[in-house]
């Protein structure tokens, strides 16, 4: 469903980009679009390069942190002009589509792109499920950041027109609704607590375990449920340790 479907540019330098890329979207249905600590908006650059697409710049919503642009999200990719390292399970720009589409069925997405200069930080990324690169020339792989909006939100709207094609049933997801980003935000911040607090991390490098507990609950997607019982563990192991 392409309105439960988010376009984040993150700290945008140019308006102009910002204007191409609402008209981007709105040529491929999608009118969702967030804005984390724009240089410049609004502005008249913006609205002149959006053309008939205004409307997608007067509802966009401008934010100051990317994690506040994903609330209410359960799914994040990061779109990236190089690829990384396997951190992140890696989607090109058709499967990203596809999957996409298919994800905001059941619930909220968001695909996220970076700065023109230097994209988006591991830092962002690791609010991101998964990661998307589009494939072009290895010599010179990095887009325009409009022009990368394009072409992923073309991806999307091929795949819903390709869905609805098929007579096949949409994937279904578990009975319970997925966690949210801010809810999984929550639980890594009360993960860090609890293992502060039970002196867990000795040796361990913080950041690292945080990490490596990104990409295992990335991976196992739970629902809101799921976590609810997590943070009710972590909530009584606080308790036992209190107690002593
Ligand atoms: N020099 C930066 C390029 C930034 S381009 C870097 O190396 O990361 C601005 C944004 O456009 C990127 O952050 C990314 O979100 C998007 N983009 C550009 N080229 C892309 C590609 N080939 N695949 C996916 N996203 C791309």
């Amino acid at each position: 469903m392409l309105s439960n479907i988010r376009i984040v540019l993150v700290n945008t330098f140019h308006p102009g980009n910002i204007g191409a890329a609402a008209r981007a979207m709105k040529n491929m249905g999608l009118s969702r679009l967030y804005l984390v600590s724009p240089k410049e908006f609004p502005s008249f650059e913006a609205s002149r390069r959006a053309s008939s697409a205004t409307d997608v710049l007067e509802n966009a919503v401008v934010v100051e942190s990317l994690a506040e642009a994903l609330e209410g999200c359960s799914f994040a990719v990061g779109a990236s002009a190089r690829l990384r390292n396997v951190r992140w399970p890696q989607l090109d720009s058709r499967e990203c589509g596809q999957k996409l589409f298919e994800e905001s069925e059941a619930h909220e997405v968001a695909l996220v792109f970076g700065r023109e200069r230097t994209g988006l930080h591991n830092e962002e990324l690791e609010h991101c499920q998964s990661l998307v690169h589009i494939p072009t020339n290895d010599e010179y792989s990095s887009l325009n950041v409009a022009s990368a909006v394009q072409v992923l939100s073309y991806e999307i709207f091929m795949a819903g027109r390709d869905e609805k094609a098929t007579t096949e049933q949409p994937v279904k997801y578990a009975q319970d609704k997925l966690a949210t980003a801010d809810q999984m935000e929550s639980m890594y911040g009360h993960f860090f607590e609890t293992m502060e607090q039970l002196d867990f991390f000795g040796k361990r490098n913080p950041e690292y375990v945080l990490r490596k507990l990104r990409c295992l609950f990335g991976r196992a997607r739970p629902s809101t449920r799921e976590v609810q019982i997590l943070r009710g563990l972590l909530s009584a192991a606080q308790g036992r340790k209190n107690k002593r």
